[in-house]
């Protein structure tokens, strides 16, 4: 099965074929720096890594330009309001994004450019477009992209009139522009900016936020790249802006694929900042999550559908984990340690892969992954699993963590610690609940914890949910 990908440019799923021969250029929108960044936000940026882990897997050198969005409306008012300087407010929340994307796995991009440091080829990019009479200066020197001279302009949205005047980030973009529907490309200094402006050839003022993608993508990745990827909200106006102005100023075409991950809701509502309904990574961690259970949950959604969060939704993810540790844990004491990796795979491994070529189903790819431990757990139990079928299970469950990084490093449990989580067992069974809560106590005391669930008891270091 070759790889393909619903486009949201085409609306129709396409093989994916890159421009360059077993090379992909690959940009991802980040974050904007004025807060912390939510776990909503890390579903688009784990689903992103998973593109990316799966495209590797599948042989691909892969460049990734992650964007850093430090000035725009929200980053500048923020800055104001706390009383500190735009690059102080957006370095803190930088840093910040960094060591979650560490924590959550997520592999590092080439490279993360600012929008701050990329103004000169914002400015350059807003001259070309003035110079073709895709652009026009304001009264108040700001410069707007001139949507009635692009007949193209709604491709990726199909755009109504009327969705276009109800859009959020439209309404900040209220100059005086020409026409409602026209964006800025820059907009001239206003008091309300403070000392963030940047001298340009229609004077003070700072790029919008459509431009500052434009321009760093294709500095990096060149005119023409091969994916584009963010959530849904950024269709419109964001990506909609963004391919009209490149295009517009390059003359060709400016990206191949568009991918759009679709919204992490909490209690039915998208989860946002504006809606203060919203869990940071810091909060997970705080609830005992580990970065394994985050990146499950996250995944076990089709990237294309709406996907709920609740904390109660944690021991499901612990459950899905610990099935994978312990066949993990079993297959490697049935494995014959002297045998070197023949590079082998059970049948499952290939269906495994077929789901994600499809459009990355990673709900399907799991469910394969979850019948085949079934499987293998049947015979481990029937002693049926000779040594090299147990490796093969192994490298599967390598695929399984390169791909989707959800197997966490593996911890032995000391034989004391089995011993008595035994014990508490029998104590359970024996309705000796005095007992049972004292081993329960005694294991937490030696850093082991315990939790009951309807389907038996899962036994984890404190100190892994502690120290991450
Ligand atoms: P922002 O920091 O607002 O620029 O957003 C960063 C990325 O997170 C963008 O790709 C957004 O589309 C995405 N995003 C924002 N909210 C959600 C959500 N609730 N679920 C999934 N992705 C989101
Ligand atoms: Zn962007």
């Amino acid at each position: 099965m070759s790889l393909s990908f619903y486009n949201s440019l085409s609306k129709k799923k396409e093989n994916f074929i890159p421009i360059e021969n077993g090379s992909v250029r690959l940009y991802t929108c980040g974050p904007t720096v004025y807060d912390v960044a939510h776990i909503g936000n890390f579903r688009t940026f784990i689903f992103e890594d998973l593109l990316k882990r799966f495209l590797i897997y599948r042989d691909y050198s892969v460049t990734h330009i992650m964007n850093i969005t430090d000035v725009d409306d929200k980053t500048i008012r923020r800055s104001i309001q706390e009383g500190i300087t735009l690059s102080e407010l957006t370095q803190k929340y930088t840093d910040l994004f960094f060591k979650d994307l560490t924590w959550l796995k997520i592999i590092p991009a080439d490279i993360y450019p600012k929008a701050t440091d990329h103004v000169a080829e914002m400015i350059e990019m807003i001259q070309i477009l003035i110079e073709k009479k895709f652009a026009y200066i304001t009264n108040d020197n700001s410069i707007f992209f001139n949507i009635s001279k692009y007949p193209d302009y709604g491709k990726l949205i199909n755009i109504q009139s009327d969705y276009l005047q109800s859009s959020e980030r439209m309404s900040e973009d209220e100059y005086s522009k020409d026409n409602p529907q026209d964006f800025a490309l820059w907009k001239g200094h206003k008091s309300g900016d403070g000392d963030i402006w940047w001298n340009s050839p229609w004077g003070k003022g700072r790029p919008g936020w459509h431009i500052e993608c434009s321009a760093m993508s294709m500095k990096y990745l060149g005119e023409f790249f091969d994916i584009h990827c963010g959530g849904v909200d950024n269709i419109f106006p964001h990506h909609e802006n963004e391919i009209t102005q490149s295009r517009a100023a390059t003359g060709s075409n400016f990206v191949k694929t568009w991918l759009h991950a679709e919204h992490l809701q909490i209690e039915g509502d998208k989860m946002s900042k504006s809606e203060a309904n919203f869990y940071s990574v810091d909060d997970l961690k705080n609830q005992g999550f580990i970065s394994e259970v985050v990146r499950y949950l996250l995944l076990n959604g089709h990237y294309r559908t709406k996907l709920s969060f609740s904390l109660s939704k944690r021991l499901e993810g612990e459950q899905a984990i610990q099935r994978i540790v312990d066949l993990s844990t079993k297959l490697k004491s049935i494995v014959d340690h002297d045998k070197v990796n023949p590079g082998l795979f059970p049948k499952s491994h290939e269906e495994f892969l077929n789901a994600l070529d499809d459009d990355l189903d990673t709900p399907k790819a799991l469910a394969v992954l979850f019948k085949w431990i079934k499987k293998m757990n049947k015979k481990i139990e029937d002693n049926k699993l000779s040594p090299e079928v147990a490796l093969l299970g192994l490298n599967f469950l390598n695929t399984v963590d390169e791909i989707f990084g959800i197997i966490p490093p593996q911890i032995e449990m000391p034989e004391n610690i089995k011993r008595l989580v035994n014990k508490r067992i029998l104590s359970r069974k024996n309705k000796d609940w005095n007992e049972s809560d004292r081993i329960r106590e005694e294991l937490y005391n030696l850093g082991w914890k315990i939790e009951d669930t309807p389907d038996g008891s899962l036994c984890k270091p404190v100190w892994s949910l502690k120290d991450q």
